[in-house]
C-alpha cells in the first residue's frame, strides 16, 4: 500500500519498466523502490512519486558577509540572510559542515520558514540577497526556486553555494532563478572525485561552462586545498590552465584552507605557503581575480585592476579595507572595468556574523 506523501512534490523523475522510479536532479540518478530514499537522504519515494522532504525547513538562518560565502565580486561588504536544510548528494570524506550535510534523522532542522517569510525576513533584516548554503541547495532544488521567485518579487537576490553537482535539465531551472552562485571546484582529477566523493568531475565542469556561457548568473569558483590530495603545482596548473581555456580570466577563483574533519582527520591543516603558491600559479596562468581563504591574508585577499595593478578592493578577513571604484565597477585610477556585480559604494557590514531566528505572526514576520 502507497505511503501518505507528506514531502512536496519533486520535478525531475520517471518511471522505470522495472517497476522503480529514478531521480533525474543530479548525476546520480537514484533508481527507487517505494519507501525507499535517494542518497542524499531528503528525497524519497512516496505513493509512486518523488518528494522532497525538507521543503520549507531549515537547519538555521545566520546573516553572514556576503565575502564568506566567497563571493568578492557581487555586491561587496554586503549582509546576506543565509540557510541550509540537510542532506547532501556527494559523499566527501572531508566535509567541512557535515553535521548538517550528514544529518539523518532531520534533528538539524530547526526552523519552518516558507519562501515569503524568507524573503521578506532578508528585507527587514536590510539584506541585499539571500544565500543557499551550509548544505548543497542542488538537493532542494524545489524550495530553492520558490524561495527565489519570492525573493525577486522584493527585490532580494539570490546566492546559491554549490558543488554544481546537478542534471542538465534541472540545472536550467535552477540556475534561471539565481543571481550569483560559488561553485566548489574540489579538485581537479576524476580520481579524486570518485575516491573522496563518489561523483564525477566532467559534471562539475559541464556545470561551469553552462554557467559561463549559457546564463547570466555572476559565479565564482572554490577549491579546498587537501594536503597530499588535490594540493601538487601539476594539478593547480591544470586546473588554472582549464578555467582560463573554458571560462575565461574574469571568474574569480579561491583557494581556501582545509582543516581536519569529517572522515579526513589524518591530515594536517593547509600550510598558508600552500595557498600563496596556488594563488601565484593561477596568477601566472593568466586569471585576473585569485584569492587565498580561510587564512589572514591581507594580500592575498585584495582585488587589484587586472589592467593598471591598483588596488580595487582590499580586505581583511572579510572587512574591506579599501575601495577605489566607481558605482558601476571601474578602476578609479585607469577606468578598467572590475567584473563582477557592483552597486555603488561598498557595504558597511563587515566580517559580523549575526544567528537569526524567523518568527511569523499572522501577517509580519519578525527576526529575532
Ligand atoms: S538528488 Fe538525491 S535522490 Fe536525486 S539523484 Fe541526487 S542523490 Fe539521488
Amino acid at each position: 500500500m502507497n505511503q501518505p506523501v507528506t514531502g512536496k512534490p519533486g520535478r525531475y523523475w520517471h518511471a522505470l519498466e522495472d517497476g522503480r522510479i529514478q531521480c533525474d536532479v543530479c548525476p546520480r540518478y537514484c533508481k527507487l523502490h517505494e519507501g525507499q530514499r535517494g542518497l542524499c537522504f531528503v528525497r524519497t519515494r512516496q505513493g509512486d512519486q518523488m518528494v522532497l522532504t525538507t521543503y520549507g525547513r531549515s537547519s538555521g538562518f545566520c546573516i553572514d558577509p556576503i565575502e564568506k560565502k566567497p563571493l568578492n565580486h557581487f555586491l561587496p561588504g554586503t549582509p546576506v540572510l543565509s540557510f541550509g536544510t540537510a542532506g547532501c548528494n556527494l559523499t566527501c570524506k572531508f566535509c567541512q559542515n557535515w553535521d548538517i550535510s550528514k544529518a539523518r534523522d532531520l534533528d538539524r532542522i530547526q526552523d519552518v520558514a516558507s519562501p515569503e517569510m524568507i524573503a521578506e525576513a532578508a528585507v527587514r533584516s536590510g539584506c541585499r540577497s539571500v544565500a543557499f548554503t551550509y548544505n548543497d541547495p542542488v538537493i532542494f532544488l524545489e524550495y530553492a526556486v520558490d524561495v527565489a521567485q519570492a525573493c525577486r518579487e522584493r527585490g532580494i537576490k539570490t546566492v546559491a553555494v554549490s558543488a554544481g553537482y546537478i542534471s542538465p535539465e534541472p540545472r536550467i531551472e535552477f540556475f534561471r532563478h539565481m543571481d550569483a552562485a560559488n561553485i566548489d571546484l574540489k579538485a581537479f582529477t576524476e580520481g579524486f572525485y570518485k575516491n573522496l566523493c563518489s561523483g564525477k568531475l566532467a559534471c562539475v565542469l559541464e556545470t561551469l561552462e553552462y554557467l559561463k556561457h549559457e546564463t547570466n548568473v555572476w559565479f565564482e569558483i572554490t577549491t579546498l586545498l587537501i594536503p597530499g590530495e588535490n594540493d601538487s603545482p601539476a594539478e593547480i596548473e591544470a586546473e588554472s590552465a582549464w578555467v582560463m581555456d573554458r571560462l575565461g580570466p574574469d571568474v574569480p577563483l579561491h583557494f581556501t584552507g582545509f582543516h581536519p574533519d569529517w572522515k579526513l582527520t589524518d591530515r594536517p591543516p593547509t600550510p598558508p605557503q600552500t595557498l600563496r603558491m596556488a594563488r601565484r600559479i593561477a596568477i601566472d596562468a593568466g586569471l585576473h581575480y585569485v584569492y587565498t581563504g580561510n587564512i589572514h591574508d591581507p594580500s592575498g585577499q585584495t582585488t587589484h585592476c587586472h589592467a593598471c595593478g591598483a588596488v580595487l578592493i582590499g580586505r581583511d578577513w572579510h572587512d574591506i579595507t579599501e575601495w577605489i571604484l566607481s558605482a558601476d565597477g571601474s578602476c578609479g585610477e585607469c577606468g578598467a572595468r572590475c567584473h563582477g556585480i557592483f552597486d555603488g559604494i561598498a557595504g558597511r557590514w563587515g566580517r559580523r556574523r549575526k544567528p537569526v531566528r524567523l518568527r511569523a505572526s499572522m501577517s509580519e514576520v519578525s527576526v529575532l
